[in-house]
């Protein structure tokens, strides 16, 4: 689905993203681990045009590229965006609207798509993370397992080719993390192409086609699940893995 090759990201003096290479393959599950700092989330960030990259180059199989070491046009940039749906660690839901506000927004809003199409699409997307009941209520009324699946939602409700998930369940109380692994699974088996940041080594064995593992801005191996979290090469994902099992 995507290429990525050379990607840098730096803050300032800081290089957060080194010389990064990956490939999202369509329609499968891309999972990325590793310790905190290591650049994870900027990763994520410059996948759904949230951060720009200093430097590498993207290529989506329809032809669509950029070139981040050239200036890259406004519209180009929109475009990036508009393919990619993001999940966030703290669920970052507008605290005075409903859940079915918070999915209709950026349909409407920003897509401007037609009101009564989004509004029915929209409640069929809450039923299907388990929220039928649940519509009509604000982000306080709803536990934080609620509130993520209200995320997950709104990020399908733009209708894109990829999902992100930024830790989505690190903010959860361990009782409501099955929940929300349990909505991405689902979506997995349908079939999403999906990049995903976890700490749950369980999960990521189960629902990953592909495990990348990142240190210090690089990538530092990848491959298969059982391969990168059963018998990893490298010692720092040993390390890691050691800490967080
Ligand atoms: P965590 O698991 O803690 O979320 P991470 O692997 O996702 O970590 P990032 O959030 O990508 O790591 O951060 C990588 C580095 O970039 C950190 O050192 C962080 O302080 C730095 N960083 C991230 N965003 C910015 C920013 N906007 N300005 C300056 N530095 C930043």
């Amino acid at each position: 689905y995507l290429s990525i090759k050379g990607l840098s990201k730096s803050f300032g003096e800081l290089e957060v993203l080194k010389d990064i290479e990956v490939n999202v393959e369509k329609g499968k599950v891309l999972t990325i681990m590793g310790p905190s700092g290591s650049g994870k989330t900027t990763l994520l960030r410059c996948l759904n045009a949230l951060e720009e990259p200093s430097g590498g180059v993207f290529t989506f199989e329809d032809g669509f590229s950029l070139d981040f070491d050239k200036k890259v046009s406004k519209q180009d940039w929109l475009r990036l965006r508009r393919k990619s749906g993001m999940v966030f660690q703290s669920y970052n839901l507008f605290p005075h609207k409903t859940a079915l506000e918070n999915v209709t927004e950026g349909p409407i809003i920003v897509q401007k798509r037609e009101k009564k199409q989004v509004q029915e699409m929209a409640e069929r997307l809450l039923a299907k993370v388990g929220l039928r009941d649940k519509m009509h209520l604000y982000p306080h009324q709803l536990s934080g397992g609620q509130q993520q699946r209200v995320g997950i939602a709104r990020a399908l409700a733009i209708e894109p080719e990829l999902m992100l998930f930024d830790e989505p369940t690190s903010a959860l109380d361990p009782e409501l993390i099955g929940e929300v692994l349990g909505v991405i699974k689902e979506l997995a088996n349908e079939g999403w192409t999906m990049v995903i940041v976890t700490h749950e080594v369980q999960f990521a064995e189960q629902v990953s086609d592909e495990v990348l593992f990142m240190d210090g801005g690089y990538i530092i191996e990848q491959g298969p699940p059982k391969q990168v979290l059963k018998e990893p090469k490298e010692k720092r994902t040993q390390q890691f893995l050691q800490r967080i099992l």
